[in-house]
């Protein structure tokens, strides 16, 4: 059994400083989405579709360099804030593998935006050699690309893993790879119906991610 953690909102708490300095850096765009809106757009999204997704809205490219103004700003946020683990998930980890499970990390995030955020929560090194992100295959999530590569490199087949995630686009590449999904409701930004309605079961403490992955 091999258990698949998303990052982002799953394992550290960074999508309320990850999407405040989006949406700051768009509004300089010329783009007014508030936090709440820029969350649902691109939470759980490659930074590539969130750049096509942007465009799209604007009507033209973005300026060269703001990508890499963008993650310098969130980057040095994290720092600020600082980043937290979400609450619980460390325990369940312990838990999980204590039982026999196997765990790993997919990204749609960057290597360089892991090793910051697992890097400042301790979580880097714990997953050291079993981390994976959307940079390493063509299609991100929602395609189902991520995580067959994470069960390839696991050597575990997909019928055997279960995802733990917090995004639509998350969910709906879990249940197209064929594998299981529970989805992390337990932020006040989750929509949870539309995560429930696209194949992941709800939960909203990390105290009962064990069981619920069989652990
Ligand atoms: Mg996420």
């Amino acid at each position: 059994m091999l258990v698949i953690f998303d990052c982002d909102g799953v394992l550290v708490d960074s999508e309320p400083i990850a999407n405040t300095c989006f949406a700051r850096a768009l509004q300089r765009e010329g783009l007014n989405w508030s936090v709440e809106e820029t969350m649902r757009r691109l939470m759980g999204r490659s930074m590539k579709s969130c750049v096509e997704i942007v465009e799209g809205e604007l009507g033209h490219a973005l300026p060269f360099g703001f990508i890499d103004r963008l993650q310098a700003d969130t980057l040095q946020a994290f720092h600020d804030a600082p980043l937290r683990a979400v609450p619980g998930v460390i325990a369940a980890i312990d838990v999980i593998e204590a039982a026999g499970a196997v765990t790993c990390v997919a990204s749609s995030g960057g290597f360089d935006k892991m090793r910051v955020t697992l890097g400042i929560t301790g979580l880097w090194q714990r997953f050291e050699g079993r981390i994976f992100s959307s940079a390493e295959v063509p299609r991100g999530k929602p395609f189902p690309d991520l995580f067959l590569h994470a069960a390839l490199r696991m050597n575990v087949q997909p019928f055997a893993c279960t995802v733990v995630e917090d995004s639509l686009p998350g969910i709906q590449a879990a249940h197209a790879a064929g594998m299981r999904a529970v989805a992390y409701v337990g932020a006040a930004h989750t929509d949870a119906a539309a995560l429930q309605a696209a194949g992941g079961y709800p939960f909203n403490d990390m105290s009962k991610l064990p069981a619920l992955v069989g652990s």
